[in-house]
């Protein structure tokens, strides 16, 4: 297959010229990057995996992505892209929970995305990729950021096979603009991160105050699908105290198989350069996902690769986590800051399940 050309000028997506066209000049950072409207890009490979971060910064503002490719881009290809630099909600598991910079523009969103299918992905024209897969679930809360309806337009018209799947921890807003964007882009997914079957347990895990309980999340996922005629799904990061056949039984009451979907994921630690828990957390969700499947879901299971080397899970963002330390000015603390970190670090001795909880 010939090697793929990029496009000569991206577009801005609130005015279709090229990016080199706004008024704002690019700048001039001594490679590329400026192109795609960031001062810096920086690739970051884990080539066993084929797993790759790509790390995106301007003077005020970092942003986070991640490629993976199955056994071969062509057949299928995930890119998780930031909405936010940092986020507001705080959870306790992901590396951006404890500080909070800015949402993204929807050419920062966009632009992500672009850069990676344009140059990282051997060559390949995406348009050619079997199945693609862009999220948002880098970074930040993608329902926060009403860009991002802009950025799924552009998205939509660059690659229109690719589906475009949201992955939201179910902020209280007016959803009637989600609603609408999925009817609009009939390629976007809706997935909300449940990750426990108890509001109390849930409250402990993501602190944002002014989020939807588990039976609004309900709700709304029967009007999308009422609206939309797809089906949302769940996910739930299994770890040894929400595994029990209850913790099942309550999601099924919560999220009718008939209607919803499953993701069970494996839980990355958030520390950098700590060795990850993987084959016990993994055992875990392959458990989880056997009692979800009995009780009528489809289950997927998310077991992220490149978790010690390059901090492959979406949530991790080490060198996120290293741009704010570096830059302490520009980060606000987020609700989460200064709580405990959820899901305890595996350089503690684990003699059982137990000694998981926290
Ligand atoms: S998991 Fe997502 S919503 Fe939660 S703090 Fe991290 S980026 Fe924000």
């Amino acid at each position: 297959m010939a090697p793929y050309a990029a496009p000569q000028h991206q577009v801005d997506i609130d005015s279709h010229r090229p990016i080199m066209s706004l008024s704002t000049p690019p700048r001039n950072c001594g490679d590329h990057a400026s192109t795609y409207h960031w001062d810096t890009i920086r690739e970051f490979a884990d080539p066993t995996e084929r797993v790759k971060k790509l790390v995106f910064t301007q003077s005020d503002c970092v942003a986070e992505s991640t490629l993976y490719g199955s056994r071969s881009y062509e057949e299928h290809t995930i890119v998780c892209c930031s909405t936010m630099s940092g986020c507001p909600i705080g959870c306790r598991f992901c590396g951006s929970g404890d500080f909070f910079i800015r949402k993204l523009s929807a050419s920062e969103i966009v632009s992500q995305a672009q850069y990676i299918l344009e140059n990282c992905i051997d060559g390949i024209d995406p348009t050619c990729i079997q199945k693609l897969d862009i999220r948002v679930m880098s970074m930040g809360e993608p329902l926060l950021n009403t860009s991002l309806w802009q950025a799924f337009h552009y998205l939509h018209a660059l690659y229109p096979h690719a589906t475009l799947q949201i992955s939201t921890s179910a902020p209280d807003i007016d959803w009637s603009w989600v609603l609408d964007m999925s009817v609009a882009i009939p390629s976007v997914a809706l997935q909300f991160s449940v990750h426990e079957s108890t509001n109390q347990a849930r409250d402990a895990l993501i602190p944002f105050k002014r989020k939807l309980s588990l039976e609004g999340i309900a709700d709304i996922g029967i009007a999308w699908h009422r609206t939309t005629g797809r089906r949302p799904s769940f996910n739930y990061c299994a770890h040894g105290c929400n595994v029990d056949q209850a913790d099942a039984d309550r999601l099924t009451g919560l999220f009718p198989p008939a209607i919803w979907d499953a993701t069970v994921s494996v839980i990355c630690e958030r520390n950098e350069f700590q060795r990850a828990h993987n084959q016990h957390q993994h055992i875990l969700a392959l458990d989880f996902s056997s009692k979800l499947a009995s009780r009528g879901f489809k289950v997927r299971i998310e077991n992220p690769p490149a978790v010690e080397t390059i901090g492959g899970g979406c949530g991790q963002l080490w060198f996120v986590q290293e741009w704010m330390r570096a830059h302490p000015s520009l980060v606000r603390r987020s609700v989460g800051n200064s709580l405990p970190a959820r899901h305890p670090s595996p350089s503690r001795s684990v003699q059982s399940a137990a000694d998981l909880c926290v």
